[in-house]
């Protein structure tokens, strides 16, 4: 097999794939330390989905009113459920501070407080004095946050001498005997076949959104991280949790950042009612996403929702003065007149919770190391492997991330990667492979490649977003997940029938889209079965049938295996309840209000 593909070989000490936040910020950081760091991705870096993020970036500052990191990781483990790792919380939310300055030493062109501080914005579910007032935590360049920091990092990496392989896929990793030894890859341009070795692989390959039917994330967001862990024969955790951002456009699923509700925007039902102060009296509508995507789902299912078919909600900022709109907002107001037609300074807009985060993902430990767990030891390291941004369970997310946090968790675990890359890896040590390293992986990419079945992959991709949106969405019953796991698997038994009618290896797309589609399907039924099984009600996973959290049960991290015949194996790993250093204590489960 081997020799029917042509094989172009590098050796660097690390591959980084992905050239998202997470990515870049590794990237760099490994180059800086005088590690010989290669980075690979499908898209030009500054077009990775980061570059979409509008709300922004939060750390405890303090710019705008009294804050605290403490403050700001017992409002991740309350958003969290409970589900995150406290030791990781208390890394990000302590490592903020710094990542953030840093940043701005960088040249991210943060907006400013009149007396020239990084402006700070208020986010949902993010409080000071331990849930007593809202805080001013979340750090904004205007609405095009993701934008300016995507940049700053490009323009970072460029300066230190990490190399770029752009518009290069990545199909497999290079495992042998447990242990991680590089990375295959396919150039989209030109055809041609790559295999970098190196002494560690870091996956920055963002979420998986694109399972879904609705979802704010851009399309190339197919999770091709968690199906290369899964074809290693390697786990995904807490896939059950996926996160719908409360404010999707009716109909384009266009995202309208939580900065919006921030800034004063509000939330009405058919009534003209502010529903949200019914479910969440003090935060109102500046509660967690979960909570309010939740009230929003009820409001449309009683009958209260706007519009014609009563089936979404406005949303209004119509009363803001039209200078904050333009001055914070920008991005927003042409969003809504394009995606909606709307003019927000006159009329609300119409929104509808739409799948935006993938909690769950490639489980490490605080050193972004991957976990393959064993009975022995569920902390149990993959050698030669990383795991970062929205790719990876870290766990800092638990089962519900907070807004803002993500772009955080970017930088804080990019920078941590590189850390502790200048611990492990010894500059110019190739890791030796066997003559057979690749075969395993090129046989499925000619197979994909070559595949005459009957059904196009398009057709299969538009199955599998029906079926996770409409069986494992904002609520959930036994009943439905039972449906939808059947459902699933049928969609994933036909995997082998998909046709391809494009055999060229230049610029193929539709092989391409075949290839995101294998991995967004084992991360469907690891989805889908792990939500299944979880018989409580936490964060983002809100079941009809079991409407309350078990902490004795079920506070514990799910871990998922899918084969490539569609068996899944469930297992679970404890959440971490210590701390990383005595300066903060843990914080104990308690009920999550708002
Ligand atoms: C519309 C929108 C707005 C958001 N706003 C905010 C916000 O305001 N604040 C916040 O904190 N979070 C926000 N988020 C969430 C946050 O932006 C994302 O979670 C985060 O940007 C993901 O970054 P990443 O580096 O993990 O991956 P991405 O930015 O998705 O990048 C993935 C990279 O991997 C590469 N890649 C993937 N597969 C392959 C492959 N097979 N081979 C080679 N390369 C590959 C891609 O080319 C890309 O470079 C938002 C998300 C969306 C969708």
């Amino acid at each position: 097999m081997a020799t029917a593909y042509n094989i172009i070989d590098h050796t660097y000490d690390v591959v980084v794939v992905g050239a998202g936040g997470a990515g870049l910020r590794a990237t760099f950081g490994m180059a800086e330390k005088g590690l010989k760091t290669a980075c690979i991705t499908k898209v030009f870096p500054t077009r990775s989905h980061t570059v979409a993020a509008q709300g922004g970036i939060s750390a405890a500052l303090g710019n705008m009113g009294e804050d605290d990191w403490r403050y700001h990781m017992y409002d991740t483990v309350k958003g969290s459920d409970w589900l995150g790792d406290q030791d990781a919380i208390e890394y990000m939310c302590r490592e903020a501070i710094p990542a953030i300055i840093e940043l701005e030493h960088y040249g991210v062109p943060f907006s400013r407080t009149p007396e020239g501080k990084i402006y700070q914005r208020a986010f949902g579910g993010m409080t000071a004095q331990y849930g007593k007032t809202q805080a001013y935590r979340t750090c904004a360049a205007a609405d095009r946050t993701g934008h300016a920091i995507l940049h700053t990092l490009y323009q970072q990496s460029l300066k230190h001498e990490a190399e770029f392989f752009v518009e290069y896929f990545a199909l497999d990793l290079i495992m042998e005997d447990g242990v991680c030894k590089g990375v295959l890859a396919w150039n989209l341009d030109d055809g041609t076949l790559h295999r970098f070795r190196g002494q560690l692989v870091v996956l920055a390959t963002g979420g998986y959104g694109r399972a879904y039917f609705s979802a704010t994330s851009a399309h190339t967001c197919t999770g091709d991280g968690g199906g290369m862990i899964l074809r290693a024969g390697l786990p995904l955790q807490d896939m059950e949790f996926v996160q719908f951002h409360p404010t999707g456009i009716y109909g384009s699923g266009c995202l309208i950042t939580e900065g919006v509700r921030g800034e004063g925007g509000y939330l009405t039902n058919s009534n003209g009612e502010r529903f949200m102060e019914r479910y969440a009296p003090s935060a109102k509508d500046l509660a967690s996403r979960d909570v309010v995507s939740r009230s929003m789902t009820i409001e449309i299912r009683e009958g209260r929702g706007v519009g014609e078919h009563k089936d979404h909600i406005h949303l209004h900022l119509e009363h803001l003065p039209p200078e904050i709109i333009h001055q914070r907002l920008p991005g927003i107001a042409e969003t809504a007149k394009i995606f909606a037609g709307v003019d927000v300074t006159k009329e609300p807009i119409p929104v509808l919770p739409t799948v935006h985060y993938n909690m769950g993902g490639i489980p490490t430990n605080v050193h972004c190391e991957v976990l393959s767990p064993t009975a022995e030891n569920p902390d149990q390291v993959v050698p030669g492997l990383m795991a970062i941004g929205e790719a990876a369970c870290v766990s800092v997310h638990g089962a519900n991330r907070l807004g803002s946090n993500s772009l955080l968790d970017l930088v804080v675990f990019g920078r941590a990667a590189a850390i502790r890359a200048a611990e492990i890896v010894k500059p110019g040590k190739a890791p030796s492979v066997k003559p057979d390293s690749c075969d395993k992986a090129l046989e499925r990419f000619d197979r994909i490649r070559n595949a005459k079945g009957s059904i196009k992959s398009a057709d299969l991709r538009l199955e599998m977003q029906r079926t996770m949106q409409n069986n494992c969405a904002v609520f959930r019953t036994g009943e439905v997940l039972d449906e939808g796991v059947k459902k699933i698997d049928a969609v994933y038994a036909k995997k082998g029938e998909i046709a391809i009618s494009d055999r060229s290896l230049v610029w193929n797309s539709d092989l391409v889209e075949a290839l995101e589609l294998d991995n967004l399907l084992g991360q469907a039924v690891a989805t889908l079965h792990s939500a299944q099984n979880r018989p409580e009600s936490r964060g983002a996973h809100a079941r009809e049938d079991y409407p309350n959290r078990d902490d004795e049960g079920w506070m514990k991290h799910t871990v998922i295996w899918v084969a490539d015949n569609g068996e899944t194996k469930i297992d679970y790993r404890p959440v971490h309840m210590y701390t990383l250093t005595d300066e903060v204590e843990v914080f104990p489960p308690k009920a999550r209000v708002y």
